[in-house]
């Protein structure tokens, strides 16, 4: 007996308590702003334990309200930053296992139209899915199961056609869709004025261990986005180590 109960109660107790923790620790500290306001809502309930303990009546009923509301306050204020935090837990539970990375034919044809778009500063979001499923967003996009080739992808982004805004998704060998919405990252450390579709890229790269390729409109500049940081590649080569890299 420990803690009054059999020992195989204990050790599921303890486990239990040991992933409630864990998951809870994880959550917290993925979301600086979920952390932060975790802390002020501890502060509140500390406060109103202290009055209750010493009886001051007024302010212990004022805040027994704001004790009783903040659950309800934060989930619906917090509902976009919860479900991002959530994700990112959730990230490597959500892994496809019969997935299969792109072929060496595939990797050039990439290149070659990510080459094509940058030197015609055509705008242009690739991604390239890994282990973590974009099932979700390809559902809501346009559905292509076509073959990766240079031809296709700069059809695509070409401006003023159906398919050119949001993102194309590649899975292994085959471009799976075309015009994904991803949701935007709020990384401070980048640069204020970075456009949406940099950070639909960065956004991807936080919640997924996919890889994207980005080719701005503005200055034809090419650059990576992966496990939540953004890299400019300055020629074909640099571009080719990143996909080998990742491709393997
Ligand atoms: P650029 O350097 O090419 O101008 P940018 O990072 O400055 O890129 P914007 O100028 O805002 O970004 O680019 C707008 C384009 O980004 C849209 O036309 C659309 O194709 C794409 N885009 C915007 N939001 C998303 C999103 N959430 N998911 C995927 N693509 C998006
Ligand atoms: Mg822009």
């Amino acid at each position: 007996m420990i803690l009054g109960q059999p020992i195989w109660k204990f050790v599921i107790d303890v486990y239990i308590v040991w992933i409630l923790v864990y998951f809870l620790l994880k959550f917290l500290i993925n979301n600086k702003k979920i952390f932060s306001i975790s802390l002020s809502v501890l502060f509140v309930y500390i406060i109103y334990y202290l009055t209750n303990l010493g009886d001051i009546l007024a302010s212990s009923t004022l805040l027994l309200y704001v004790v009783e509301w903040v659950p309800v306050i934060i989930i619906i204020v917090m509902a976009p930053d919860i479900r991002r935090a959530l994700e990112i837990v959730w990230k490597n539970e959500q892994v496809r296992e019969d997935f299969e990375m792109g072929s060496e034919r595939t990797k050039q044809h990439i290149i070659d139209a990510v080459m094509v778009l940058a030197s015609q500063k055509i705008g242009a979001l690739i991604t390239i899915e890994k282990h973590n499923t974009l099932d979700q967003y390809a559902e809501r996009a346009i559905m292509m199961n076509s073959d990766v080739s240079k031809e296709v992808l700069v059809n695509i982004f070409t401006p003023n056609t159906p398919l050119h805004d949001g993102a194309v998704i590649i899975r292994g060998d085959q471009i799976l869709c075309a015009g994904a919405y991803f949701v935007l990252s709020d990384n401070q450390n980048y640069d204020k004025t970075m456009g949406s579709r940099h950070r639909a890229g960065l956004g991807i790269s936080e919640i997924t261990d996919s890889m994207t390729i980005l080719v701005s409109e503005e200055t034809g500049n090419i650059s990576v986005a992966i496990e939540g940081i953004l890299l400019k590649m300055n020629d074909r080569e640099k571009l080719l180590e990143y996909l080998n890299m990742f491709m393997k």
